[in-house]
């Protein structure tokens, strides 16, 4: 730290008494801001809560300059001309900040905030970057009412979990709480290292964590979730779109529709749909139907209409993708309400090319698949779309996480849309900046023995043609509706083993196709092993999160990641060395691939996996999860050990910046 500690910048500027100079001109700055490296610098901006990124060292000065910058959403200040003024420098205001981020942190901070920053370093900002300049008039006017919407839907998440208004607590010179609560949106600490640290959280003393869908004093009970499902109107009090309140009488509860229970909220949503659609014209017609369809839906909570003119938007008739609403049930702790989210994105071109060319394999697919599954399971008629691609321009709401994002989604979740085949689509600019390029390769590093991890590098395009084959694995074989003697998986196995078993199902099959796909000349072998090399890392990044949530709750990729790590190992194609060093030259024991076995060892494990769904195996099922997934031996150590070398590096929270000229 003491050499980041050497002032550098005038110190009136430090003071910030610049900012008051009647006739401000560019302030002559003593020497180039190159006191802190650009990491650095983007980890204090963040534990600041300050709205701002050096995305690169474009020109490898060591030194930020106001091109390589960037103004980040949804924080407070995040209005540009702030930072930078209209002649392209930065402000004295900037300059100020500067400043202060040079001034190492106090080493003496009480607990909880040393825990607060301990949470926040154990994810780095990482910069999502859209630039409008090249867009029309009228498209950057609906992406301004857009980031509206997205503020208010914000508003609406935060009331879902019950931690609207909660920051009101954090003094306002706390910024790395008031950091925390912003970007966990919630006072809790998520993090592995802290996350059950009692001690842990944005506000003191730390909050009752209460969701805002069920009145608060019924969660004091375990089991409310099975109290209200024995209550006699329980098919209202489950439903997706509305929350629960006390009825009048002493133990009854009522069902309150999202569009009563936050009106306010939900008007201003639709309103700023409303002005994003006005903004387009008569440009972008089937995004305009959506934007008109989805701000009725605000006002109605029927969000059927909404599902309709979302699902006619696709990439020929559209340069954008958005979805609003609510979709995911994973915030709420009865797993039944929708949780508000605002996906903004542009459509990226390179899916209709992947679409072209796996459109016609489809049925050979599921027939290859088919044959490996074997009876029971018979070859059906596949008739589901390919993802669209799309890069990511703002994730709000339920859709920002604290840490990593989705990569690939399916919905709608419920009605007759989905039912129909509804509409995936594969996330492809998150995880291609240069950050997270810089810490992949710190990872692989620290595993990879020399020799494995020179070889078949990521280009970068990989992970996306993993996750595209995923997502179109979950419509290719036995899956969670095909049932064995009237008997669905999740009945057959239980939920979560059922889960485990569909996504292995779904990663695995993104692998061996890979190998099918080479035979149809789609992929090179070449491609073919830099996507398998991928499929391995991607294992290793679920096997870091440990294979159980600290409630108990069964992780189903982390699981089904260790299920084909330690299938690999037991089949000869992975191995572990305890003597040689890793390719980090640090880290003693590493592992190696042998990429001429390791294709065997995938249609092995695909062969094995797809009998057990086609006969509905529970026992067999329970025998692989049971091996490599709870098994106290030499595996169990490697796992341990991909863990700590994991967690090491720190995973990508996502920050947002859209530059409007
Ligand atoms: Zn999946």
């Amino acid at each position: 730290m003491s050499s980041f500690s050497h002032i550098r910048v005038p110190a009136a500027l430090a003071l910030g008494l610049l900012t008051a100079c009647a006739k401000p001109q560019h302030p002559t700055v003593g020497a180039a801001l190159d006191v802190i490296p650009r990491v650095e610098f983007n980890t204090r901006a963040a534990e600041h809560f300050l709205p701002f990124f050096w995305r690169e060292d474009a020109n490898g000065d060591g030194a930020l300059q106001p091109a390589e910058f960037a103004v980040l959403w949804g924080l407070p200040d995040d209005a540009a001309s702030l930072w930078v003024d209209a002649a392209g420098a930065f402000t004295p205001r900037f300059l100020a900040a500067y400043a202060m981020l040079q001034a190492p942190a106090a080493g003496d901070a009480p607990r909880r905030l040393q825990l607060v920053r301990e949470e926040l370093a154990q994810s780095a900002p990482t910069l999502v970057r859209t630039d409008l300049s090249a867009d029309s008039a009228a498209e950057r006017a609906m992406v301004g009412h857009l980031m509206q919407a997205a503020t208010m839907v914000e508003r609406l998440f935060a009331r879902q979990k019950g931690s609207f208004g909660l920051d009101a607590g954090i003094p306002k010179d706390d910024a790395a709480s008031r950091a925390l609560f912003h970007r966990n949106q919630s006072p809790f600490c998520e993090a592995p290292k802290t996350e059950n640290d009692p001690l842990c959280s944005a506000i003191e003393p730390k909050p009752a964590n209460r969701s805002g869908l069920y009145p608060a004093d019924i969660q004091d009970t375990p089991g409310f979730c099975q109290r209200l499902e024995k209550a006699p109107n329980a098919d209202a009090l489950r439903d997706h779109f509305s929350i629960v309140r006390a009825g009048a009488k002493p133990g009854e509860f009522v069902a309150v529709p999202y569009t009563e229970a936050w009106k306010d909220d939900m008007t201003a949503t639709a309103q700023a749909l409303d002005a994003a659609a006005d903004a387009l014209g008569a440009t972008e017609p089937a995004l305009v139907a959506y934007l008109r369809a989805a701000a009725a839906s605000f006002r109605s909570n029927d969000w059927e209409p909404a599902n309709r003119a979302w699902k006619a938007m696709n990439a020929d008739n559209s340069r954008w993708y958005l979805r609003v609403g609510p979709d995911e049930v994973y915030a709420d702790p009865c797993a039944w309400k929708a949780g508000f989210a605002l996906q903004l994105a542009r459509i990226n071109h390179d899916s209709v090319q992947w679409q072209t060319r796996l459109e016609p394999l489809k049925g050979a697919m599921e027939q290859e698949i088919a044959k490996l599954a074997g009876a029971p399971y018979k070859v059906r008629d596949v008739n589901f779309a390919l993802p669209d691609f799309i890069d990511i321009v703002i994730n709000a709401g339920d859709q920002r996480s604290a840490s990593g994002a989705i990569v690939g989604q399916s919905l709608p979740n419920w009605g007759p849309v989905a039912l129909a085949g509804g509409r995936t689509v594969s996330m492809t600019n998150l995880y291609t900046d240069p950050d997270s390029n810089a810490r992949r390769a710190t990872q692989a590093a620290a595993l990879f023995c020399k020799a494995t991890d020179a070889a078949y590098q990521p280009t970068g395009k990989e992970s996306v043609l993993d996750s595209l084959l995923h997502e179109a694995a979950h419509n290719l074989g036995p899956s969670h509706d095909y049932a064995v003697a009237g008997r669905t998986a999740p009945v057959a196995f239980g939920g979560p083993l059922a889960s485990t078993l569909e996504e292995l199902k779904a990663q695995n099959s993104a692998l061996w196709l890979t190998g099918y796909l080479v035979t149809k000349g789609v992929f090179t072998a070449d491609e073919h092993r830099r996507i398998l090399r991928e499929g391995i890392t991607w294992a290793f990044g679920h096997i870091s999160r440990g294979m159980y949530a600290a409630d108990g709750t069964p992780r189903n990729y982390s699981q089904l990641a260790a299920i084909q790590v330690g299938s690999f190992l037991d089949a000869g194609a992975l191995a572990w060395h305890d003597a040689e060093t890793a390719a980090n030259g640090l880290d003693k024991g590493c592992l190696t691939i042998d990429f001429d076995a390791l294709p065997a060892a995938v249609a092995q494990l695909e062969k094995q996996v797809l009998v057990i769904k086609s006969r509905a195996d529970r026992k067999s099922a329970e025998a692989l999860k049971a091996r490599y997934v709870d098994a106290k031996d030499r595996y169990a150590g490697i796992k341990d050990t991909i863990a700590t070398r994991y967690l090491r590096t720190p995973k990508a929270t996502f920050v947002y910046s859209v530059a409007m000229p």
